[in-house]
């Protein structure tokens, strides 16, 4: 298998669209405010999801997988944060939920904090033999709405 490469245009754009959901979450003192978007073979938007969007313990990555009945070979998910590999709030973690909608190629901005749970999804999203990109360029912008958390 080819190792990942270099994040292209198109990668930094559509994970900043991620990073620019993630200000739409509705706040949070206990939970982070993440955006995704999963975008199909053709680079076309399948589906865009954000933290609470529709219900309050919803991550983005789930939110924007729960909009799409299936999902075409070679999509590619962005999600502002790295994908959660443990969570309190429901028996599957999104890195568990990405596995199972067949989405072979994650890219996020921000490596998850081990503020709330451990993370580690990137490592279980790569076991599973996923290309995972991290494009720490973003992390700011995906850092910016979870302010609050961090510092304080
Ligand atoms: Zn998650």
């Amino acid at each position: 298998m080819a190792d990942p490469g270099p994040a292209g245009d198109a990668d930094l754009r559509w994970l900043g669209l991620a990073c620019d959901l993630a200000r739409r979450c509705p706040p949070s003192a206990t939970a982070f405010s993440v955006g995704a978007v999963v975008v199909g073979p053709d680079g076309r938007e399948l589906a865009r999801g954000f933290s609470r969007q529709d219900d309050p313990v919803a991550h983005a990555e789930e939110a924007a997988l729960a909009g799409l009945a299936a999902v075409p070979a070679g999509s590619t998910i962005y999600s502002s944060l790295e994908p959660c590999g443990r969570r309190a709030s429901r028996p599957r973690p999104c890195a568990r939920l990405i596995l199972d909608a067949g989405i072979g190629r994650v890219v996020f901005a921000w490596r998850e904090p081990s503020l709330f749970v451990e993370g580690a999804g990137a490592e279980l999203l790569r076991a599973a033999g996923v290309d995972v990109v991290e494009i720490p360029e973003l992390a700011g912008p995906a850092r910016a709405p979870n302010r609050h958390l961090l510092d304080g």
